[in-house]
């Protein structure tokens, strides 16, 4: 068995029976062997000094395109739902080949950057063979994902092949039946937004996903969504509503009663969709809130940023309670303050249970896989903070030091191991050539203005007026 000692951190354990302490965590293989103030470092094959380090379970990301890596950047400055229209029409435009460049360095950049794990909600699920690249792309990156096989008909896309759920449904059956529960990279749904069709289809794709025994996801925009699938019969503890800002506080109750998670992105939802994140009313409704950083075409996969904007996001939301109810500055004791443990927590152990995982990851728990994120506090220490308020407010992706994953160090020194970065980078930029039609073999001529507005359009047909 190989042995890796974490020798002399600030643990972030995030399993509530150890607590924070200053300590070792012992790796063997695959998995953590034992947490302490002090082990022995006899028959250890490395020892790592973690004095200047916080050691806390890797990052969980509950809510990524990986598809869109070749076209990051791209939907930056877009404004609402623009971003549809940029973004979305390439989803049809991609190869199984084209897959494979953007699921794996998507998830480079994830795990250099502390994440762990993904769930990796797909829009281009074109074919089976799309599918089986994304797949592969994750296998081969080493990052722990729970892919969204995507439900969502691409006819721009040119194949007859795979244009019914029935379809669909045979071959996400067939893929998860290749895999078993215990894989790092299993599947899961990414289900169609409930407005773009009938309620019979959505709880048929919700029944599909449940029979097989798979976590899955939908966009929530729209206020009556959770309401519609609750008449459906269909809310449930596998269920993430990714954003969900227009739930209504009545929707928040019905979600409450029958399980299921909310999925916020901040930055994308303050920054270009135009509502106010739901994390801290959700919290004051009891029900589970987890975090993703959501589209790349727009957003760095930076999970940490997502911390401190989702505790900024949540800081307004308090001031403005507060002062619609006549008391300015003064704390609204019954909202739950969105402090670095909590945020910390949604982000690894709650995070972990929305995914179904929270027995195998999401805390330092001896018997747990061993996915631990090495972060260092740098040239200028914790000074006065506690570990948890550093991770929040003060560490970026340049402080991560050491990235485990099933026991493999992915990151080491801040660098990708076992990574050909200059093949990587050059089948991101095939790719992006592709998909945007500047290769001169592409397909595709760049998408005019007209096509960008009628996609984004279309997208918004079934928003009330
Ligand atoms: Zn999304």
């Amino acid at each position: 068995m190989k042995r890796t000692l974490l020798k002399g951190g600030s643990l972030l354990t995030m399993d509530p029976a150890l607590g924070e302490l200053r300590g070792d965590v012992l790796i063997g293989d695959d998995r953590i062997l034992d947490v302490a103030p002090e082990l022995a470092e006899s028959g250890v094959d490395e020892v790592v000094d973690a004095a200047d380090a916080i050691v806390l379970p890797g990052l969980v990301d509950c809510h990524n395109h990986l598809w869109q890596a070749p076209v990051r950047g791209l939907a930056s400055g877009c404004w609402g739902r623009e971003y549809f229209g940029v973004v979305h029409p390439l989803a049809g435009r991609f190869r199984p080949r084209d897959m494979h460049a953007a699921t794996f360095g998507a998830a480079a950049e994830l795990l250099l950057n502390g994440v762990t794990t993904v769930f990796d909600f797909c829009h281009a699920t074109n074919t089976p063979e799309h599918a089986e690249a994304s797949l592969a792309a994750l296998d081969a990156a080493g990052i722990r994902a729970v892919f969204g096989f995507c439900f969502r008909p691409r006819p721009e896309a040119g194949t007859s092949a795979f244009d019914s759920l029935d379809e669909r449904i045979a071959v996400l059956t067939r893929l998860a039946a290749e895999r078993d529960a215990g894989q790092r990279v299993r599947l899961g749904v990414a289900l169609n937004n409930i407005d773009h069709v009938t309620p019979e289809t959505h709880a048929k794709e919700v029944l599909a996903a449940r029979e097989l025994g798979l976590v899955s996801s939908v966009h929530s925009n729209l206020p009556g969504q959770v309401t519609l699938a609750s008449e459906l019969g269909v809310l449930g503890p596998d269920l993430l509503w990714v954003h969900a800002g227009p739930a209504s506080d009545a929707e928040l109750g019905l979600l409450r009663e029958a399980g299921g998670t909310i999925v916020s992105t901040p930055q994308i939802e303050a920054g270009q969709m135009g509502f106010v994140p739901v994390l801290g009313r959700a919290r004051q409704h009891g029900v589970p809130v987890v975090l993703g950083v959501d589209a790349t075409s727009a957003v760095k996969g930076d999970l940490l940023a997502q911390l401190r904007i989702g505790h900024v996001v949540s800081r307004i939301t308090e001031w403005l309670v507060e002062r619609q109810q006549g008391r300015p500055g003064v704390r609204t004791p019954s909202f739950p303050s969105m402090d670095a443990p909590t945020l910390l927590r949604l982000a690894t152990l709650d995070a972990a249970r929305a995914l179904g995982l929270a027995d195998r990851v999401g805390s330092l728990t001896p018997g747990k896989q061993a996915d631990v994120l090495v972060l260092r506090t740098g040239p200028f220490g914790l000074g006065g903070g506690t570990a948890a308020d550093h991770v929040v407010f003060q560490a970026s992706p340049r402080d991560v030091d050491l990235v485990f994953v099933d026991g493999v160090a992915r990151v080491r020194g801040g660098e990708l191991t076992g990574v050909d970065t200059a093949a990587m980078r050059a089948d991101l930029d095939a790719a992006r050539d592709w998909l945007l039609g500047t290769d001169p073999d592409s397909e595709w001529a760049p998408l005019t203005a007209e096509e960008r507005r009628n996609y984004e359009l279309g997208q918004g047909k079934a928003a009330p007026a």
